[in-house]
């Protein structure tokens, strides 16, 4: 009886494994087609609003990929990122969620709000070789000026192929179009780096922002990490600004921009004009 148990716990076992991977190659394929050129729009771009520390004047906003999938509703990054990374799918995602970005801030522009937008590639897209041509393209179709443009890496996605990473982003930077180091703090944060990277901005991790109130050390921290970044010619982003507490002291020790709940979730497109055209209201009251 006892083997007999066991036995059919190991078939429960495997048959759970079976549907997960059977799950994940389904969701797999779903990708492929929701990638395709001709897919109806299922990978869509959200929005959240990044805002001055000290005026609250909204001066970017940073594009986050969402699917909307037919059988399973909204899926966030965490749900597909790793399969469209581990299966080369992620030039394709990337291509997409550059000319919505673009696409978006060319419909704020048109109603007189000239906001930076900035795009966050995985450590594949750096080394893409389609990247450059797909960023040319825009630029000169005058699709978006290189200053309304921001791409965002992390630390991480520099530690491979080192050499290539860094000429693809003196080829961005010699465009003008502006680098933002995403998550800065968490990766291993080499010193030395700073002096070669191109960079336009730090953005401090969430970790820091949620901490910074109470913890005295990661005050210090930040603080340091503003006078790195101001001394270098760069911009500090607060990143998971949830409260307001968080905000007055990030500012206090330094930082120039605020992204994070307190302001805005991530909105999609519509409703990412709705809160502008409201932010705008406020500010003239
Ligand atoms: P990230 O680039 O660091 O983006 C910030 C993440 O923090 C977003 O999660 C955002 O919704 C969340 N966030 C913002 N403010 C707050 C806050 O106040 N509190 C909390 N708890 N969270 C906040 P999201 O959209 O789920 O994206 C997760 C990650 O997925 C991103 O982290 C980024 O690494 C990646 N990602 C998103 N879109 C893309 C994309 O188009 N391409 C690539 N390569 N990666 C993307
Ligand atoms: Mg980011
Ligand atoms: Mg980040
Ligand atoms: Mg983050």
């Amino acid at each position: 009886y006892q083997a007999k148990v066991a036995g059919l716990g190991v078939r429960a076992y495997d048959r759970g494994l079976d549907t997960a991977v059977r799950e994940r190659r389904q969701l797999l394929e779903e990708l492929r087609v929701a990638l395709h050129p001709d897919a109806p729009e299922q990978i869509v771009v959200h929005f959240q609003p990044q805002v001055d520390a000290w005026s609250g004047e909204v001066v970017g906003a940073e594009a986050l990929v969402r699917w909307q999938h037919p059988r399973l509703g909204l899926l966030y990054p965490d749900r597909f990122l790793d399969l469209a990374e581990e299966h080369g799918l992620m030039p394709a995602l990337t291509h997409r969620v550059l000319h919505s970005a673009v696409a978006s801030s060319r419909d704020w522009r048109e109603e007189g709000r000239e906001l930076r937008v900035s795009v966050n590639l995985s450590p594949s897209c750096l080394t893409d070789p389609r990247l450059l041509p797909t960023i040319d393209a825009l630029l000169l179709d005058g699709e978006i000026r290189p200053d309304e443009l921001m791409l965002e890496v992390t630390e991480t996605s520099l530690m491979t192929n080192q050499d290539e990473a860094l000429a693809a982003l003196r080829a961005i930077s010699r465009r003008g179009v502006g680098l933002s180091i995403d998550d800065y703090g968490t990766g291993f944060s080499s010193l030395s780096y700073m002096n070669i990277l191109p960079a336009t901005e730090l953005k401090i991790d969430r970790s820091f922002t949620v901490r910074v109130v109470e913890d005295e050390r990661t005050a210090a921290i930040v603080a340091g990490t503003a006078e790195l970044a101001h001394r270098l010619g760069m911009r500090l982003v607060a990143e998971g600004t949830e409260d307001v507490a968080a905000l007055h002291r990030v500012r206090e020790l330094g930082c120039d921009i605020s992204q994070g709940y307190l302001h805005s979730r991530p909105l999609a497109p519509p409703a990412f004009r709705e809160w502008l055209g409201r932010q705008r209201a406020e500010a003239a009251v």
